[in-house]
This record gives structure tokens, C-alpha cells and sequence, in this order.
């Protein structure tokens, strides 16, 4: 388990955790993340570092996130300041990932969600869009956060379903909220949330056991 209050890093993954980040000053730009191109198979898991930023503006680092392959299934947790650009990198789409997992509801995690969110209903070759709802899981208020992203966006999702036959199923959100306990069995993958002390007033707020 990480914690680390001055950073929002609350993610781990059994016999693997992820390093707290360090202040960025003065660093290289990030490098492409190494993730396979292809879900790993059944029995590798993946774990790929997209980004370890912070609130700060960054050119060399973008907000928090993490991709995680295995049992064939990618598997994105937390979706910070670029995000989606990593996970480009990553050779995946936000189209090909089959879950995204949030650990808390703090800016540094979140701010990139709409356009995992959005991006992923376009379909097509290049973007390789999703066919089917988009799944989200996170403690409690991940339904009220996703419910005010697609309010928000309520204007392109209608409009691409008219104008560009978005399948309407794909700009739909299923929220699976859970503060403590198994919240995902899928392909032998299992994701247990755990909770964490992430701070006062800083509640709820989980890391992720796979
Ligand atoms: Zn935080």
C-alpha cells in the first residue's frame, strides 16, 4: 500500500507498489510507458506507471495514473492530467480499456476522467471506441461524479449519437461504488479495495489490491 498525503498516491497492486513521486524539478521529459501493445495473457500482470504527477503543471509529468494488463484486460486506475495521452502511449485507446478504477476524488486523480470518458464512445479504427458502457469503479461518489460528467457533456454525447451514429450504449456509465471488499472479478483478475487514511477530511478514499 502507498500513502502519501503530500502527493495523492494511494495505489498498490499485490507484490508491486508503486514508488511515491518525487517533487518534479528539473527532470526529462517522461518516456513513452513500455505497456504491452496487447492485454497481457492470462497469468502475466502489467503494471505500467502512466503518470506520478501532482496538482502542479508539469511538462515532464502528468497526473496520476496507472495501467494494469492481465487476464487480457486493461484495467486503468485513476485518470489524471493526461491520462489519455499515456494511455496512447501505452498503445491502448481509452476505447480499449475495460475498466477504470478511482482511488479518491482529488483533482490530481480525476482531472483527466472526461476524456478517458469521452474520448473512449468514438469509434473507428484509430480510437478503437468501446461497444459497450463504460465501466467505473471508486468509493462512494463515483456515481454522483460520473452522473455531473455526463450532465456536463450531455451536449456532445447527444449530439455525436445524431450526427455521427455514436451507439448511444457506449456513452452509458455503469459507477460500481465500494469503500472496502472485492469490487471487480473478471478473466482470474480480482480488485480488492482497501481503506486508507489519506488525510482529515479526506474520506473516503481507497488503494487497490489486484
Ligand atoms: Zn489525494
Amino acid at each position: 500500500m502507498t500513502l502519501s498525503r503530500t502527493h495523492c498516491a494511494i495505489w498498490a497492486a499485490a507484490a508491486l507498489v508503486a514508488p511515491a513521486p518525487v517533487a518534479a524539478q528539473q527532470e526529462a521529459p517522461e518516456a513513452a510507458p513500455e505497456a504491452s501493445a496487447e492485454a497481457a495473457v492470462s497469468g502475466d500482470l502489467v503494471v505500467t506507471l502512466l503518470g506520478t504527477g501532482t496538482p502542479t503543471l508539469s511538462e515532464t509529468r502528468f497526473g496520476a495514473a496507472n495501467l494494469v494488463q492481465a487476464g487480457g484486460l486493461n484495467l486503468l486506475f485513476d485518470a489524471g492530467r493526461g491520462a489519455s495521452i499515456r494511455v496512447a502511449q501505452a498503445g491502448q485507446t481509452p476505447g480499449t480499456l475495460d475498466a477504470v478504477f478511482l482511488t479518491h476524488f482529488h483533482s490530481d486523480h480525476v482531472n483527466g476522467l472526461s476524456d478517458i470518458y469521452l474520448t473512449g464512445y468514438f469509434v473507428g479504427a484509430t480510437l478503437k471506441g468501446r461497444t459497450e458502457p463504460f465501466q467505473i469503479y471508486g468509493p462512494t461518489g463515483t456515481k454522483q461524479l460520473m452522473d455531473g460528467l455526463q450532465a456536463a457533456h450531455s451536449w456532445d454525447i447527444e449530439t455525436r449519437r445524431i450526427d455521427e451514429g455514436t451507439p448511444e450504449a457506449t456513452a452509458q456509465v455503469v459507477a460500481h461504488e465500494a469503500d472496502e471488499g472485492v469490487v471487480f472479478e473478471q478473466n482470474g483478475v480480482t480488485v480488492t479495495a482497501i481503506p486508507v487514511n489519506h488525510g482529515q477530511n479526506m474520506f473516503p478514499a481507497v488503494a487497490a489490491r489486484i
